[in-house]
């Protein structure tokens, strides 16, 4: 008794409850899915000495694919959030190609219980993940049964085109799936997220479909001759770095506090649409916005609160411009967007301005120092400056926008000032 009271007291604190209601509404659909389907294919087929062999070798590789793979991960797991590559997809797709159900459930707990014991995560993210993972390997399966696919009797091959395309099904059904899944759940616990931050980007898809196809072929080989696929191995492994070096890249880019671009990659982007916009003779818009009196928020409220107002004006700014704008955070409180293809300094000035009454509306949740919740507002002040007006190179019209919003700033705050204007725009 005592310890079921234990129990239940421990479960009510799990961080799952912290989520939206949505979200753990859709945590624990795809959960209960997972186990009902589990459960229902389990039996499907039934399990051979062959199965048996060809299990123990995926597993094997499986295992030794994740150990070797455990710093390169865990440097991964540090470095982004977002959709992630799944390099044991390389395994599960193989297992769904070649196995019986209840054996691909056996390779989803091996590999899901390797990196359980490897990484801290909080409990429901490793739960969600599995059951996500369950989820598109039974659909995987699903479609090789109704499609009558019986893994060929080892030393047979897959010759015919019935057969790839029925692999090739299978495969795409298992990665829409997983795309799809895991997309829902960061769709519900992120405020206004894009596309790309859903499904992630181009790049991040070919790698997850190569390495889809790297699992198709893992099973050709494990029905031909298991021990080939040994040479899978080192290859998952050097796929599992080049993932790292692409998140480096990627890094390298981005503001870690908010996710927006970088200085140095908003500066290089800057440039060029500059350069193309001067062949084209077209205008481009800067504006820079520094938030007012935000030293004022951190001494009341603390650094940390600070962060989450940051963040949250990233997020609105994201939100408030094209995907086509750039938006950066150019450096403590002070953002920079590229406005290209602007056709006059009118115009420019009320992009600059709608952005700076969307500020003003913004109201972030934080919690203060202290522990006390509080809702705090922000406002900013915007100074705008148009290529090739007021400036033709990215410097000096960088230099046009500072002064500009210095005007703002000295006229008030809260309010956009274009460069060239001795009046500022009232708020
Ligand atoms: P003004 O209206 O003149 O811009 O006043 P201000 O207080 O916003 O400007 P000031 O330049 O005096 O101070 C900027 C503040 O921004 C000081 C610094 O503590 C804060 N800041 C800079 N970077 C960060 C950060 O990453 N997190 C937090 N929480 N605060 C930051
Ligand atoms: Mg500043
Ligand atoms: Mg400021």
């Amino acid at each position: 008794m005592g310890d079921g009271g234990d129990w239940w007291r421990r479960a009510r604190s799990w961080p799952l409850w912290q989520l939206p209601a949505p979200a753990v509404a859709y945590v624990l659909t795809v959960e209960t899915a997972a186990v009902a389907l589990a459960a229902a294919v389990a039996t499907a087929a039934p399990i051979g000495t062959e199965d048996l062999l060809a299990f123990a070798v995926l597993a094997a590789c499986s295992v030794v694919h994740l150990q070797a793979s455990r710093r390169i991960e865990r440097v991964r797991r540090v470095t982004t959030g977002g959709p992630q590559v799944d390099l044991t997809s390389i395994w599960l797709v193989a297992a769904v190609c070649c196995l019986p159900p209840l054996l691909v459930l056996g390779m989803v707990v091996l590999t899901r219980g390797q990196r359980w014991l490897a990484f801290d995560r909080p409990a429901h993210r490793n739960w969600f993940s599995a059951a996500a993972i369950t989820l598109s390997a039974c659909a995987a399966s699903g479609v090789l049964l109704v499609a009558g696919h019986r893994p060929p009797p080892m030393t047979d091959v897959p010759g015919s085109l019935a057969e790839l395309a029925v692999l090739a099904a299978a495969s795409i059904v298992y990665w829409v799936a997983q795309v799809l899944l895991v997309g829902g759940a960061i769709g519900l616990t992120t405020t206004r997220p894009r596309l790309v931050d859903l499904v992630g980007d181009l790049e991040l898809n070919a790698i997850d479909v190569a390495t889809v196809c790297l699992g198709v072929l893992v099973s050709i080989a494990l029905t031909h001759a298991p021990l080939v696929i040994l040479f899978g191995v080192p290859v998952a492994v050097v796929l599992h770095r080049a993932i790292l070096v692409r998140q480096f890249e990627n890094d390298a880019r981005q503001d870690a506090k908010t996710g927006l671009a970088n200085t140095v990659h908003w500066r290089q982007v800057a440039r060029k649409e500059l350069a193309v916009a001067g062949r084209r003779n077209e205008g481009v818009g800067l504006l820079i916005i520094d938030l007012d009196h935000f030293k004022n928020l951190n001494d009341r409220y603390g650094h940390l609160a600070g962060d989450d107002v940051l963040r949250a004006v990233a997020d609105a700014l994201r939100a408030e411009v094209p995907d086509f704008d750039f938006v950066a955070r150019f450096g403590g409180e002070e953002f920079s967007i590229l406005v290209p293809g602007v056709h006059s300094q009118t115009s420019l000035l009320h992009t600059g301005d709608r952005i700076r009454r969307t500020l003003e509306r913004l109201t972030v949740a934080i919690t203060a120092d202290e522990g006390d919740p509080a809702v705090v507002g922000v406002t900013a002040s915007v100074g705008a400056a148009l290529f090739p007006d007021h400036a033709v190179n990215l410097d000096d019209l960088l230099r046009t926008a500072d002064t500009a919003l210095y005007a703002a700033k000295r006229g008030g705050r809260n309010r956009t000032c274009l460069a060239g204007q001795l009046d500022v725009r009232p708020a």
